[in-house]
């Protein structure tokens, strides 16, 4: 099987890499950095975002599996001490898969440049460029519903609601349901300007199209990067066709992972 090993780059991370790799040797596994069948990230849930933005040209073909420096994390839930048996059991060839829902991003512009398209395993955010209001028409599934003022939206998936999302008192998903939700980022709310006030989860043959009123450079932010966007028209969200693969080798229950991050990992007890 083709592998390759992805690492945050700290010392910890790299020198489980550097293990992780010697115990492939004289094995089946061949280290192909092009076309991998399974990428190995060691680091945190961070470095599982860059590797999967590494290869998200081919989700179909590539799988992957987190090993965690830190605590425990959502995407990379081996812990550097399980390592050498993650390695065995990846020798082995032996795993489920399971997939989750990603964001599928199109950025519209108002001159003739073409729509640039995107995908995120997280979520998207949108912002103004120098943090004013943002003052943007948000339609979901082709209708106007509601005129949003405020710093901005987050868009995010299962997955990622766990995230950023979190932070902005977004629900958690569970990365079954094929949806993305949409957060507001602080929204100014009074008897002049109203939004629902509430996140909205899509379901998949749902979109969501947002249109700057007054503002036509956007920040977008994709996970862990942010860009700038000249003459915006409109940004639209929907559930990805593409999903993201994980080798699964164990049980690891979302509400376990939930649980453990969140309320405790039995460490305190
Ligand atoms: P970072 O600022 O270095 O790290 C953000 C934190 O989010 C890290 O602790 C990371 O875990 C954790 N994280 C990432 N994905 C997660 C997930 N699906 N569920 C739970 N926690 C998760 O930034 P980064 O490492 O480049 O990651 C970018 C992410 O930061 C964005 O996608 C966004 O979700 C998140 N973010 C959160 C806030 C907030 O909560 N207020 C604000 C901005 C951005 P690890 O330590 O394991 O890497």
């Amino acid at each position: 099987m083709r592998y390759n090993i992805v690492s945050k780059g700290d010392h910890k991370s790299n020198s489980i890499k550097e293990n992780m790799e010697t115990q492939m040797q004289n094995t089946e596994m061949i280290k192909d950095t092009e076309t991998p069948e399974i990428v190995i990230s060691v680091g945190g849930d961070g470095t599982l975002l860059e590797a999967f933005h590494k290869y998200s040209y081919r989700l179909a073909e590539t799988a992957f599996v987190g090993v965690h420096t830190g605590h425990l994390g959502f995407y990379a839930d081996w812990l550097p001490h399980e390592s050498d048996k993650l390695i065995e059991e990846i020798i082995d060839g032996e795993y489920d898969v399971i997939k989750y829902p990603l964001i599928d991003i199109t950025v519209n512009y108002n001159d003739e440049k073409n729509p640039s398209q995107h995908i995120a395993l997280n979520e998207a955010t949108m912002k103004t460029e120098d943090n004013t209001t943002l003052v943007a028409d948000v339609s979901l599934r082709g209708k106007h519903f509601e005129r949003f003022r405020g710093d901005g939206l987050c868009i995010s998936t299962p997955s990622g609601s766990t995230a950023y999302n979190k932070a902005l008192g977004g629900a958690l998903i569970h990365p079954s349901l094929r949806a993305i939700q949409l957060t507001e980022i602080a929204s100014i709310n009074n008897r002049v300007f109203r939004t629902v006030g509430s996140p909205l989860v899509l379901p998949a043959h749902h979109y969501c199209l947002i249109t700057p009123v007054d503002q036509r450079t956007i920040m977008t932010s994709i996970d862990h990067v942010t860009t700038k966007h000249h003459n915006v028209k409109s940004i639209e969200y929907k559930v990805a066709k593409e999903e993201i693969r994980f080798a699964r080798f164990r049980p690891f229950p979302f509400w376990k992972r939930v649980h453990d991050s969140f309320i405790s990992d039995g460490r305190d007890d």
